[in-house]
C-alpha cells in the first residue's frame, strides 16, 4: 500500500501566515479559529508558529471575558520583565489614561490575586505604573506611570485630591464677577447718555474671561471654557451675572436694598386701629415695634 508523506510547511512560513491572520484581526482571534483559518497547518507547526511569534514578542496572548484565549499583535512598549509583568503592563498601557481596575487586569490576564498583587506591587515598584484613586469612589485603578489620568477619574479642574475644591470656585466665581462688573463700570462711563449702548457694551464672550484668568496665572492649570462656563452658571443662579441666547454675558445691576419701611409691623398689624401713643395699645409698649427699631 503506497504510503502518503505529508510534507511540513517551512516554521518561517507558517509564522508568517499565523501573523498574518492575527494582524487582521483587529480585537485578536481565539484558538478555534485561528484553527480554522490555518487548516493547512499540522498541530504540531501551528504550535510552534505562535510560539515562535509569543517569543519573538510579535503576539501577546490575553484572557477575554469568559476564559477564552485570544492572541493578539503587540503593539506594546516591551519592558523586558517576566511574562506575567508584561501581560499586566500591556493591559494597563492599552488603557491609556482612563486606567483599568485590579478586576479587569485579573480577568484580562487569567492570573490570581496573588500572583495578580506580586506583579503589580513589582511593577510600581520598576516606576512602570502608579495607582490613581479615582474620584467618588474607594477604588484603586492603574495607569502607566508617566501619564495624567483623565479628568473622568480625577473629577476635572474643580477637584483636588479627590474632594470638590470649593475655594477654588469662589475664587474663580469673584474673579469672573469682578471682571464682568468692570467691563459694566466702563460701558456705562464710556456711554453715559444711552443705556441702549451701556447694556451692548458690557456684554462679554466667556472666552475673554478664560483668557483673563489665564494671562493673570489665577490657576496652576489651564482653565478650558467648558470649565469656566460651569463657574459661570453658579454665578447666573447666584444673581451676580446674566447670560442671554448668544452666551455672552454681563454683570447684573447692583441689587437696591430695600427701604426698612417695607417691613414696618404696622403695616400688617391686626389691632392699628386701637394703637395710640399713650392708650393700653401703643407704639411705646409694642414689643413688635421694639424689635422693628433694634433691627434698624
Ligand atoms: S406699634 Fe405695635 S401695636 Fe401699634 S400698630 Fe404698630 S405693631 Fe401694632
Amino acid at each position: 500500500m503506497a504510503q502518503i508523506k505529508q510534507e511540513l510547511i517551512n516554521p518561517g512560513e507558517a509564522e508568517q501566515q499565523v501573523l498574518q491572520i492575527v494582524e487582521a484581526a483587529a480585537d485578536g482571534i481565539d484558538m478555534d479559529a485561528l484553527t480554522a483559518l490555518t487548516a493547512a497547518l499540522q498541530p504540531i507547526e501551528r504550535q510552534n508558529a505562535i510560539n515562535g511569534l509569543l517569543g519573538s514578542k510579535k503576539l501577546t496572548i490575553q484572557q477575554a471575558p469568559g476564559g477564552v484565549l485570544r492572541l493578539k499583535v503587540n503593539t506594546g512598549q516591551q519592558i523586558g520583565g517576566t511574562p506575567e509583568e508584561q501581560a499586566i503592563y500591556s493591559l494597563i498601557e492599552e488603557s491609556k489614561t482612563r486606567g483599568i481596575w485590579i478586576r479587569e487586569l485579573r480577568d484580562g490576564t487569567g492570573l490570581n490575586q496573588l500572583q495578580l498583587r506580586k506583579t503589580l506591587r513589582s511593577l510600581e515598584n520598576k516606576k512602570l505604573i502608579k495607582t490613581i484613586k479615582a474620584v467618588g469612589t474607594t477604588k484603586k485603578c492603574y495607569i502607566l506611570f508617566g501619564l495624567e489620568p483623565d479628568m473622568s477619574l480625577t473629577g476635572g479642574t474643580f477637584y483636588s485630591d479627590q474632594q470638590l475644591d470649593s475655594e477654588l470656585i469662589n475664587t474663580l466665581i469673584s474673579v469672573s464677577g469682578s471682571y464682568a462688573n468692570s467691563r459694566r463700570k466702563h460701558a456705562i462711563d464710556s456711554n453715559p447718555n444711552d443705556i441702549q449702548l451701556q447694556r451692548e457694551a458690557s456684554y462679554i464672550r466667556p472666552q475673554e474671561i478664560a483668557d483673563f484668568i489665564s494671562e493673570k496665572r489665577v490657576l496652576n492649570v489651564p482653565l478650558s471654557v467648558e470649565d469656566l462656563e460651569k463657574i459661570l452658571d453658579v454665578a447666573v443662579l447666584d444673581g451676580t451675572i446674566e447670560r442671554r441666547a448668544d452666551g455672552k454675558i454681563r454683570a447684573c445691576p447692583p441689587r437696591v436694598s430695600a427701604s426698612p419701611l417695607v417691613s414696618v409691623p404696622c403695616a400688617v398689624c391686626p389691632v392699628v386701629e386701637d394703637c395710640r401713643p399713650g392708650y393700653s395699645i401703643s407704639p411705646e409698649t409694642c414689643q413688635y415695634m421694639k424689635q422693628w427699631l433694634d433691627g434698624l
